[in-house]
């Protein structure tokens, strides 16, 4: 049987400790040995039922119960006050073969994996790399757990890709304790496993387009993701170089993603006029250089020995972790806040990437481990790429205003089909600014207070934006997320009181449901017109 710790506790923080948030009960599952005997079905459906047992449990004592991926998230999308389950043993995987597909698939079924929902975004790309496969897009690191990941949204900068939850092709969830609580969904446009090997996971199965789509990225709220299948594509190397191009030039490819005039001039590769797989611009707020660093990467095809040719990527990517001399200037910059442009400018060297040298590898080697484990904030902000330079002006200039310690970049991804996606726009421009968090009893602007700002900024600029919902906001700020979501609000929340028993939405909710007002239910269900 698969076994459950439960660990009294009076508080949970993230991995970049933007907490501390109150917490009663952290719940562990581990799942049955392997010297157990029972198959990898036999052992997902026994985990199954103890993830059941424990949501019966939190509904018996009238609390809530939320799955933590890796907690990478800096907002507290995260946290649930009651009680806290811990998924990165759930780690089973799953090819899918030819047999198990269904008669209307259009995919490929050596593309198609299930994953256990705690399986780290490495650990995938190791299981896939061994099958000669690759995952098509990730975030800038790989510890983010697979449903963590598709919770929330995340993203790289690859613009004809999309996000991670765009590479879903079905979701097993839990939604309760009874037998048909036990969920398969997939799109009814785009079927991809047969019923029989469903049956395996002994799941009810839903064929519907926008269900699947309201659940895709579901804030931890759509019930327990279990499983999710995804759909991987052959191994392929990435080619990416980092230079400083004139700001003008990079702001303009921003806002227009033609690179059809554009030559990189990369040396020793042509990719004169091609668009990248990946397009990101970085800026210093408080400098005005002429130039920015910006990193292309482009696609090239898969060769054994690329590392004979090029370098091991590794060692090279492992430069541009963040350092733990930034929290001591941080320090400094907390008792004299006047200082952070001139200690973000000296800082750059460390915080850019270094330019003009080429790496190549797989995408599990380009993005690659995070080293930093200290105190981080970070706000994105997406917004229509042909709004990109607008929306960097506007946040840069504010930031000159009020001084914090971050750098910010532009990253550009594909538009989402899930109803919740921050990639919302045809090309969404996620503009973001990461850095270290610093302590509200000093002069600097609070976080509260500059993200508030930020809001209050495009809004008065008529710029539609998201935010990315794993990222720091203020996210109490009055009508937001119908703001910047409209009647997708209402169609998302149509979904989560469909496949949610009226107890099982208060089981599945959580602070920050509360506070975006997401656990609100509807009006009445019957008027709607969505
Ligand atoms: C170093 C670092 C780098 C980052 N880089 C990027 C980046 O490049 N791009 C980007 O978009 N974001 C990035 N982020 C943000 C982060 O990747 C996301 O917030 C992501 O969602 C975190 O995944 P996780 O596994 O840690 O999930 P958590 O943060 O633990 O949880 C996220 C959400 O998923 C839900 N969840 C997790 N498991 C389940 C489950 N089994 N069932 C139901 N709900 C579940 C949780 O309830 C929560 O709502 C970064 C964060 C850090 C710290």
């Amino acid at each position: 049987m698969a076994t459950t710790t439960i660990q009294d506790r009076t508080r949970w923080d993230t991995l970049h400790k933007n907490g501390p948030f109150p917490l009663k009960f952290f719940l562990t599952t581990k799942l049955e040995k392997n010297s157990s005997g029972l198959n990898d079905f036999e052992k997902y459906n026994d985990a199954a039922a103890e993830i059941q047992k424990l949501i019966k449990q939190a509904a018996d004592s009238h609390q809530r119960f939320r799955a933590i991926g890796s907690k990478w998230s800096m907002s507290n999308i995260a946290h649930a006050e009651d009680r806290m389950h811990f998924n990165s043993f759930m780690n089973l995987k799953f090819p899918i073969f030819e047999g198990e597909m269904h008669e209307d698939s259009t995919y490929e079924h050596s593309n198609l994996f299930l994953f256990q929902c705690g399986n780290q975004i490495k650990e995938i790309s190791r299981f896939l790399e061994r099958r000669g496969k690759s995952l098509k897009t990730s975030g800038a690191s790989n510890g983010q757990t697979i449903a963590g990941c598709i919770s929330t949204g995340v993203h790289g900068s690859t613009i004809d890709v999309g996000s991670v939850q765009d590479y879903v092709v079905g979701l097993n969830l839990i939604v309760g304790p009874r037998p048909k609580d036990v969920i398969y969904l997939e799109r009814a446009s785009k079927p991809a496993l047969r019923d029989t090997y469903i049956q395996n996971f002994q799941a009810r199965i839903i064929r519907d387009d926008d269900t699947f789509n309201a659940a895709l990225v579901g804030l931890g709220s759509m019930g327990f993701i279990h499983g999710v299948v995804i759909e991987a594509e052959n191994l392929y190397l990435l080619h990416r170089f980092v230079k400083k191009i004139d700001k003008a030039r990079a702001l303009e490819l921003a806002d227009t993603l033609d690179f059809s005039g554009f030559d990189p001039q990369i040396p020793g590769a042509d990719f004169n006029g091609v668009r990248p797989f990946h397009y990101k611009v970085f800026t210093n707020p408080y400098s005005d250089e002429d130039k920015y660093p910006v990193e292309f990467i482009y696609k090239i095809k898969y060769y054994e020995n690329y590392k004979a040719d090029f370098g091991n990527p590794i060692p090279f990517q492992k430069e541009f972790v963040y350092l733990d001399l930034i929290y001591l200037f941080i320090k400094i910059a907390e008792k004299l806040p006047k200082s952070i442009p001139k200690l973000i400018n000296l800082l750059k060297s460390s915080i850019l990437p270094k330019e003009e040298k080429t790496t190549v590898g797989k995408l599990s080697e380009i993005f690659w481990d995070a080293g930093y484990q200290g105190r981080a904030f970070a706000c994105s902000f997406g917004v229509d790429h042909t709004h990109s330079s607008k929306a960097l002006e506007l946040l840069a200039k504010l930031t000159r205003d009020n001084p914090v310690p971050g750098i910010f970049a532009m990253r550009f991804i594909k538009k989402s089909e899930a109803t919740l996606a921050f990639s919302r726009f045809p090309f969404t421009c996620m503009v973001e600014i990461d850095g270290i968090q610093w302590s509200d009893k000093e002069k600097i602007i609070s976080l509260q207070e500059y993200s508030k700002k930020m809001i209050e900024v495009l809004k008065d600029n008529n710029i539609p934006f998201t935010i990315h919902w794993g990222k720091n906001a203020a996210w109490d700020f009055p009508g937001l997320v119908e703001h910047m979501f409209g009647e997708d609000v209402k169609k998302w929340k149509k979904v989560r009181e469909e496949l949610l028993t009226v107890p099982m939405q208060e089981v599945f909710s959580a602070p920050f449901l509360d506070t975006t007002k997401l656990s609100e239910p509807l009006p009445n269900t019957e008027d709607l017109i969505v």
